[in-house]
């Protein structure tokens, strides 16, 4: 066959010199504290499944009951024959969860950035003001939309209300501040009080990522604006079903105006199938396990503070994290990528997170921690992290 694209030879060259060719570990078990991943039992420090929802058995039976009822799937987009009385039944279930007048559920948090960014920002006339390590589905959001762009330096509020007071920004039609609610790579939460202080003072609209902080921060894990207390004080609130919830799918949590026009506009909500109703079926059953069993997000913070604490006592250093997001700083790629693989081989998955994800010279292990790890599991996990540190110089 006529090789047509072999541009790729180079670009594949330069991936693995840089050591950004991604070979992903692959998960045999289900997803659980300890799991088995390339065939080795492991202790799991890399899932998003925060409150082992994953394998939760109401979950699981709500699941299969769904697919039971209804079948496997909707075929249709949302705005054709794609909306169920399920998603009917989770979007004003999740509008009460963000203590919002409504939601609107798409197929993904990624999605969920993009529906907001180019529905809302659709001149260059408007302004689109972002933290810089937002996670990759603003910036992707902001590039589908129309607006400028404007980088505040990370959680830096005088940079922001530096911008926030420029003509530019002040002159723009249209204008929006957006913020992860917990940075995904570092685990520190935004200062919202003062972001939201901000756009008060200069009538921005504000909306928050709250994708690992659903489930996880504030009561009932309803995330950052609930943790905060500014209720009724952030405009919009995006949210992950793909974290705690462990299932796929994203929301948007906002005035029931909003809701509207995003229900007729939205480009992922027009042209992107819907999520299947057992989907559907298990976030309906994941949020009443939240309300219901409050224990899983006690010990998930239990065992956040253990974690974190034993790591310190051992000599790593954990960056700023306040959240089970735990990055453990190695402040080189290729040593980082050494020190996943020889806690793989002692029996501990942490991923090695490097640049273009993270700045050069922050490289580093990510872990986080879930309820299901018993403190057996992080002492242990803490033990080899101890013994091939040690070895790598790390401390
Ligand atoms: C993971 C993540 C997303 C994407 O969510 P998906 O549901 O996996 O698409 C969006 N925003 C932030 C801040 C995230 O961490």
């Amino acid at each position: 066959m006529k090789d047509n694209m072999n541009f790729l030879d180079a670009e594949l060259k330069t991936l693995k010199e840089e050591g950004r060719f991604i070979t992903p570990r692959v998960l045999q078990s289900e997803q659980a504290p300890v799991a088995t991943i390339d065939g080795k039992e492991v202790i799991n420090l890399t899932s998003n499944n925060y409150l082992c929802l994953a394998t939760h058995p109401k979950i699981k039976k709500a699941s299969i009951e769904a697919a039971e009822k209804y079948g496997i799937g909707a075929a249709a987009v949302r705005s054709i024959i794609g909306t169920t009385s399920l998603h009917e039944k989770l979007e004003s279930q999740l509008a009460e969860f963000k203590q919002t007048e409504a939601c609107l559920v798409v197929q993904s948090g990624f999605s969920a950035n993009v529906t907001v960014c180019q529905s809302l920002m659709t001149s260059p006339e408007d302004v689109l003001i972002s933290d810089e390590l937002n996670h990759a589905s603003i910036i992707d959001g902001g590039r589908l939309s129309k607006a400028k762009k404007k980088i505040y330096r990370h959680s830096d509020m005088a940079h922001l209300e530096k911008i926030l007071k420029s003509d530019e920004v002040q002159n723009a039609r249209r204008k929006m501040v957006v913020t992860d609610g917990v940075f995904s790579m570092d685990g520190d939460i935004a200062p919202l009080p003062k972001i939201v202080e901000l756009c008060e003072k200069y009538d921005i609209v504000l909306m928050v990522d709250d994708a690992h902080s659903s489930g996880v921060l504030g009561a009932d894990g309803r995330g950052t604006v609930a943790h905060f207390n500014l209720k009724g004080r952030v405009d919009i609130q995006i949210g992950t079903l793909s974290k705690a919830f462990a299932t796929v799918g994203g929301y948007v949590a906002c005035t029931q105006k909003l809701r509207d026009y995003l229900g007729s506009v939205s480009r992922p909500f027009l042209f992107s199938s819907s999520a299947p109703q057992s989907v559907i079926a298990s976030c309906i059953a994941g949020l009443d396990v939240l309300y219901n069993e409050p224990e899983h997000l006690k010990t998930l913070w239990d065992n956040t503070k253990f974690f974190k604490s034993e790591l310190k006592k051992a000599g790593f250093d954990t960056g700023d994290s306040e959240t089970p997001i735990t990055p453990i700083m190695v402040g080189d790629g290729d040593k980082a990528t050494k020190f996943s693989q020889r806690l793989f081989e002692e029996g501990v998955f942490a991923l090695a997170i490097k640049f273009p994800t993270v700045p050069k010279g922050k490289e580093r292990l990510r872990t986080i921690v879930t309820s299901g790890h018993t403190k057996e599991n992080l002492q242990q996990a803490v033990e080899i992290f101890t013994k091939v540190g040690k070895a790598l110089k790390i401390i």
